[in-house]
């Protein structure tokens, strides 16, 4: 149990059995050097316990790394319920992991995730107030949205010295909650859309509201696009899929889109703007986070507007030092981390 804690530098772990309800949940907090840990409470089904622990874990990391960058008052944490094969309850689940959460006292704050929804953050609330995304919060996905608009702007801004995106092509797979609001996004910027979901419905909604155009699940990475944004699964990015890529620069919602560092350093390799993911795709956190803190939409709006300005300085330091831009992200997340850590032990 301690090893993964250690590789990733989790400081705690915490577990909570409701036998009336059925809840078994985990709670992982990677960070609160900076503030209390936030992140999303997944609720999918696991092939096994570990696996569970692993997500929860390897996704805390994450949000910390994310919160960092964002220069948010916060940590990173993410929960999972394990979903049971026989939900009677849904409800009485969620004001379980409601009491689970407050009995942490705000080290870590919840908000939605895979297989969770608004409705469960309500549940949630009649607990405890460490969450967000509830009804009156609203969903933060219009926002992530919004960010990775900004991100593209970016990256087109980077790679072509210009501030419009009028006639630029951009492949999206997956037209999710993040997915579909780009693709309105960006057809409100001229952009000219292919998109791929393996629900085809989602798809030819596109193709009938935003004049997209629809290939199948697996074409979508041999598009000869200007930007590839997955917004779908992660890892998306790996020895399989990049050598397909014939696009000048990847910019998508998607969590963990790089199968591993090499995956990276083959984008890198191939001459691949890539935008990194919790850096493009945090404007969803940057939403929770300062709705939690009850901060004005205009100030919310301007600080995922500034994911733009984040990007186009961290491309034009990766291009001066000729390094990965996932590496040169990673490293000034853990640095921020570490002196944040020594602050505190001061
Ligand atoms: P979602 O579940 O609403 O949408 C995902 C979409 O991808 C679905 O329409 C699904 O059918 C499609 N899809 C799945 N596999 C596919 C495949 N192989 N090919 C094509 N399409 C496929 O999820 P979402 O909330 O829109 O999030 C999308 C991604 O962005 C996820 O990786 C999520 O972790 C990440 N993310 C989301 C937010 C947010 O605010 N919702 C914030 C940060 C990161």
């Amino acid at each position: 149990m301690f090893a993964p804690m250690e590789r990733t530098g989790l400081q705690d772990l915490h577990f909570w059995h409701d036998p009336e309800t059925g809840l078994q949940a985990i709670i992982a907090i990677h960070d609160t050097f900076r503030g209390p840990a936030i992140g999303g409470c997944r609720f999918i089904s696991y092939s096994s316990f570990d696996d569970a622990v692993q997500d929860a874990t390897r996704l805390a990391q994450g949000m910390s790394y994310k919160a960092a960058l964002a220069g948010l008052p916060h940590g990173g944490g993410k929960s999972v319920i394990i979903r049971p094969d026989d939900l009677t309850d849904r409800a009485a689940l969620m004001r379980a992991f409601g009491r689970f959460v407050e009995s942490l006292g705000g080290r870590y704050i919840t908000a939605m995730d895979s297989g969770t929804q608004v409705t469960d953050m309500d549940q949630i609330a009649r607990e405890t107030s460490y969450v967000t995304c509830t009804s009156t919060m609203g969903d933060p996905s219009p926002s992530t949205a919004k960010g990775v608009l900004a991100g593209i702007r970016a990256s087109i801004g980077f790679l072509d010295k210009r501030q419009d995106l009028d006639g630029v092509h951009v492949a999206i797979q997956g037209l999710g909650h993040v997915g579909y609001a780009l693709a309105r996004l960006l057809h409100d910027s001229g952009v000219h859309l292919t998109v791929a979901d393996i629900n085809t419905q989602r798809a030819l909604d596109a193709c009938a509201e935003f004049g997209a155009t629809v290939v199948e699940s697996d074409e979508i990475y041999a598009v000869e696009a200007d930007v590839f944004a997955p917004c779908g699964l992660g890892g998306v990015l790996n020895e399989t899929t990049i050598p397909k890529l014939k696009c000048r620069c990847v910019a998508g919602s998607a969590n963990n889109q790089l199968a591993d560092d090499n995956s990276g350093m083959q984008l890198h390799q191939r001459g691949i703007l890539y935008a990194p993911d919790y850096l493009i795709n945090s404007g969803g956190l940057m939403f929770v986070a300062l709705r939690h803190g009850r901060h004005s939409e205009r100030m919310i709006d301007a600080k995922i507007a500034s994911i733009r300005h984040s990007l186009l300085e961290l491309y034009r330091h990766a291009d001066k030092v000729d390094m990965p831009t996932h590496l040169i992200a990673d490293q000034r997340a853990e640095a921020i981390l570490r002196q944040a850590a020594h602050r505190d032990a001061a």
